[in-house]
């Protein structure tokens, strides 16, 4: 191994990316998916009666329509075929929140919840019937509580201003994602997001203590608790983290924070193989909290590093596998350890950054992600698989994009270490076919692969939704059917989206 250059790390970013053209619903992939259930015809006076007594609730400025709604809101970060929606709300409390929402639920109105809409599934897109419910005026933080090691706020807070508040505080809120500076802690907790830091301190449902959430009759739930233990009953705070708006509207959140890593490191390691990959993860989780472990495939590195052209590159030649990690622990101490898993060949060749600038050059190229969007058609997966298995999974899903389309370009990247695999197909290489061919041959070979799930942090959405069978039981689709049914009877809250 290359004595490793000794920099230092930073923060990062992370992103599976891409705005998804002309939002392919696959299939209706099983009958356990259950028929689309077409809600009561509504007409267009319905909504406009609606309209009417939202904005009589809200106030003018409180509802816009028309011209005055901005494009923004048309659709999320998937690219799903825009629509402007009837009306866009704007409540700047709780209880304006829960005014409309009584309000909807009377009139039989959909209503889709939107944060920062950097979501990748879906989940925020509006039809031209729904009104969108935007969190952005929401945007307080409450209170930060040292000795509880808490901070509670409301949910348009932006995930970086999160961060910021904790750090000034001289604490940490360990979630972290590459669109911390666009997405609401709101959209972070509806979706369950992951990230980078997963590993080490759990995705957003390990970071929230408690919520506030408005139901689709308007009703408060209000359990902002700081507690760590609480067994009293159902954990119903829990329910909702991961719903995808669908079974409330978040408005407020205690979150729990915790102590800033001493000395923090950043490593870029090249690997011979997965199996190594796995072998090195575990090897420096044994010695140090590691908080990511981002591998990317070769593909996905000669990509980057054609993209970053004209900076030179932290690592000669090329590998099969490249791995970023982040750990807490001592710059020398952790080049001994890179040094005694090269003698036991899991390492090729390795660099530690020396400073900020360096941590922030090597996530760079795993931030390349955040280009797909204009460099690529991406067609985005984002499976979770049990680690030991990735490997081969991986290999076997690009053979058979190979045999089907042999002109195919694939990358291949993860979070790994957390189970998650993903993988970025151009649509311009797959000879005009659609992509829901994409999508169909690969969450078929995922199927094969027992415990394995077609979303690991993105979410279903509408994007993913006729996919759900892939991953879950009949008997756990009816389950969620009827919790549906229980909270939402008029299934007002983000219509079609998770269950069709
Ligand atoms: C560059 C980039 C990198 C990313 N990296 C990651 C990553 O590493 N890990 C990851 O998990 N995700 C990642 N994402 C996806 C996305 O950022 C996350 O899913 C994020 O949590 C969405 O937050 P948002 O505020 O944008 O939510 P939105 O996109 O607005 O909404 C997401 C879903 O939540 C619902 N919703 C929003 N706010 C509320 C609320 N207050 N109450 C109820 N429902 C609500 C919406 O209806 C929708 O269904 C990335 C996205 C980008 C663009």
């Amino acid at each position: 191994m290359n004595a490793a250059a000794a920099r230092v790390l930073a923060a990062s970013a992370d992103a599976a990316a891409g705005p998804r053209e002309g939002a392919v619903d696959g299939p209706q992939a099983d009958a356990a998916a259950g028929p689309r259930a077409d809600r009561p015809a509504r007409t267009a006076a319905h909504t406009d009666a609606a309209v009417q007594a939202l904005r009589a609730a809200l106030g003018d400025d409180g509802v816009l329509t028309g011209e005055a709604i901005p494009e923004r809101c048309h659709t999320d970060w998937s690219g799903h075929a825009p629509a402007r929606p009837a009306a866009l709300l704007r409540p700047r409390s709780t209880a304006e929140v829960s005014r409309a929402l009584a309000i909807c639920n009377e009139h039989g109105q959909g209503v889709v919840p939107q944060g920062g809409r950097t979501g990748m599934a879906g989940g925020a897109v509006p039809r031209p019937e729904d009104v969108v419910l935007s969190l952005e005026r929401l945007n307080r933080i409450e209170e930060l509580d040292p000795a509880a090691s808490t901070m509670t706020v409301q949910a348009g807070v932006l995930l970086e201003q999160v961060q910021q508040a904790a750090a000034e505080a001289g604490l940490l809120f360990a979630l972290d994602l590459g669109a911390r500076g666009s997405c609401q802690i709101g959209g972070n907790i509806a979706a369950n997001a992951g990230g980078l830091n997963v590993l080490r301190y759990g995705p957003a449902r390990d970071q929230v203590l408690g919520l506030e959430v408005v139901l689709a009759d308007g009703s408060v739930l209000t359990s902002l608790r700081k507690l760590i233990k609480d067994n009293a009953g159902y954990d119903l705070r829990q329910l909702f983290v991961g719903s995808e708006g669908t079974l409330g509207i978040i408005t407020r959140a205690v979150l729990k924070l915790q102590p800033r890593p001493r000395s923090v490191q950043t490593l870029l390691v090249a690997l011979p193989g997965f199996d190594a990959a796995v072998r090195l993860l575990r090897r420096l989780q044994a010695s140090y909290p590691v908080s990511a472990f981002e591998l990317m495939w070769q593909d996905f590195m000669r990509t980057a590093f054609e993209w970053q052209a004209g900076r030179r590159a932290p690592l000669a030649g090329t590998h099969p596998f490249y791995a970023l990690v982040e750990l807490d622990g001592e710059a020398d101490a952790v080049q001994g350890t890179l040094a005694e898993a090269a003698d036991a060949g899991l390492v090729l060749d390795a660099v530690l950054a020396a400073s900020l600038a360096d941590a922030r050059g090597l996530w760079a190229l795993r931030e390349i992600t955040g280009e797909f969007p204009t460099r690529l058609e991406p067609i985005n997966f984002d499976l979770s698989l049990p680690v030991g298995v990735i490997g081969a999974f991986a290999e076997r899903c690009r053979a058979a994009l190979s045999r089907r389309w042999p002109q195919h370009r694939s990358l291949f990247f993860g979070h790994v270490g957390d189970s998650n695999l993903h993988l970025t197909v151009d649509g311009r290489s797959i000879a005009g076919a659609p992509h829901a061919e994409v999508d169909a041959l690969v969450y078929e070979l995922l199927r094969e692969v027992p415990g394995a799930s077609i979303s690991a942090e993105h979410g279903i959405g509408l994007l993913k939704r006729d996919w759900l069978a892939h991953c879950r039981s009949a008997e756990e689709i009816a389950a969620m059917r009827r919790i549906k049914q229980a909270l939402d009877a008029r299934a007002i809250l983000n219509p079609g989206k998770v269950l069709a």
